[in-house]
């Protein structure tokens, strides 16, 4: 019976794709396969994120919920990964004695010497190093599981917001050589894949080594390349830096119709004071250029930000410039978050007396405006026609699972509008199903 493995993952989609590569990793080396019940696991792994305020106490609260299990299971493995346990280090094992792994997003790949080391010495295994791009050149290749996959293209950041932890826990921008990604994209298109999403910290920042040339690619043209990649129809990135938004890659939205029209851009403030307090490197006007380049580009393009509300020294006319921003740029999604003190960031030594009250306060009226754009963009898509991705299928035919070309969250507005024209959706998708399998592009409408 092969071993089991079950992992909790928080934070970002970085780590989404980081604890996919770890159970690939295990799986590769061990034949180890995934479980959803922590009870009947022979590893546990907590893939750690430290953006939220108490990350660091969730960890230990989790860990302690699981370490009966060793009670029941003595060759249990209990490990601890991702930011938390970068930043933490030795100090996780030096409070929670029975943890047995401690390992950084670059030594993800190194898992299996990590448990095996732990079993040979007896004692805990930690190993929080940035080793640059050998993780990336030890990862087995990405079990394909649908229509669609993660590309991690690079890693790492080496912007240092006064408030993101990223940087140290992370390391350094580290990009992928141009080739090997091909090589990974044309392989996931070999066996079915549609649609990729090329990942990194700072994924427009890409710069990756060409095999015979002195120059770096840019993600202008990975993505050009990517393009005609047979089988590749459509292709995303996230997260992106307005201040890599270069010429460059506002035009492949011109030259590339597979690069879907849909971009998440955090912004974070609309008060140049305040993105100059959290060295963000550009002004609002800066951004508002970029999205109007953009939409010269590809009119229909949605736009989605980040924002931190409450950012310390926030006025009520700093967040009104954050509000003007938001009716000037239309953004129609939107993470935001009061901002939450980092231990070891810049940001946690500045003075903030707004009150909690005030803050929550601004979050509401920011998340109520953005919620009215994003609903009369949805109306404004009743009664069109979008392309989409097919991810699966019922037996009778029935397509399910779609996603447009647009943002994943136009998905929710799209379903209201087939709902209006169900039956028709029906019609068409359970052809294309006939067609090409549980992969298929197709018109609605
Ligand atoms: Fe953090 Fe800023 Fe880097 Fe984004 S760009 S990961 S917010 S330091």
């Amino acid at each position: 019976m092969p071993k089991k493995l079950f992992i909790r993952t928080f934070g970002c989609q970085m780590n989404e794709y980081d604890s996919d590569k770890m159970a690939d990793v295990l799986n590769a080396s061990e034949g180890i396969v995934k479980t959803d019940n922590p009870e009947e696991a022979d590893i546990i792994l907590f893939n750690t994120c430290s953006v939220r305020e108490k990350a660091q106490e969730k960890v230990f609260h989790d860990l302690g919920r699981v370490r009966h299990l060793k009670k029941l299971n003595p060759d249990l493995v209990i490990g601890v990964g991702g930011c938390v346990a970068s930043q933490e280090g030795d100090a996780i094992v030096a409070r929670a004695p029975y943890v047995d792994i401690v390992f950084g997003p670059q030594t993800l790949h190194r898992l299996p010497q990590l448990i095996a080391e732990r079993k040979a010495k007896g004692k805990a295994a930690v190993d929080v190093s940035f080793p640059e791009i050998e993780k990336f050149d030890a990862l087995p290749p990405a079990e394909v599981k649908g229509a669609s996959a993660f590309v991690s293209i690079m890693e790492g950041c080496s912007k240092f917001c006064t408030f993101c932890i990223v940087p140290y826990t992370r390391g350094g921008e580290v990009s992928r050589p141009f080739e090997d990604v091909l090589t990974e994209v044309a392989g996931l298109a070999a066996n079915g894949v549609g649609e990729v999403t090329l990942l990194g910290q700072n994924v427009n920042a890409y710069q990756g080594a060409m095999a015979g040339s002195e120059e770096m690619a840019d993600l202008a043209l990975l993505i050009e390349y990517i393009a005609e990649v047979p089988g590749i129809e459509r292709i995303r990135y996230t997260t992106s830096h307005p201040r890599e938004m270069s010429q460059r890659l506002i035009d492949t939205y011109l030259k590339v119709p597979k690069l879907v029209s849909h971009l998440h851009l955090p912004v974070q403030s609309g008060s140049d004071r305040i993105l100059a307090a959290m060295k963000r490197g550009y002004i609002a006007i800066e951004y508002k250029s970029i999205v109007r380049k953009l939409r010269a580009a590809r009119p229909d393009i949605s736009l989605s930000s980040d924002f931190i509300i409450g950012f310390p020294g926030e006025t009520d006319e700093d967040f009104e410039k954050t509000m003007k921003l938001i009716d000037d740029v239309a953004f129609d999604a939107s993470f935001s978050f009061i901002y939450s003190p980092r231990p070891g960031t810049p940001a946690v030594e500045m003075e903030d007396s707004t009150p909690a009250s005030v803050k929550s306060a601004r979050l509401s009226r920011l998340q109520k405006r953005i919620d009215e754009l994003a609903q009369a963009v949805s109306q404004s898509m009743v009664g069109s026609v979008q392309r989409v991705l097919v991810e699966g299928g019922d037996e009778d035919g029935v397509g399910h699972g779609v996603g447009p070309d647009l943002a994943d969250h136009i998905e929710a507005r799209l379903a209201g509008h087939l709902h209006v024209q169900e039956r028709q959706r029906h019609l068409v998708l359970s052809q294309q199903f006939e067609c090409t399998g549980s992969r298929a592009c197709c018109q609605h409408g």
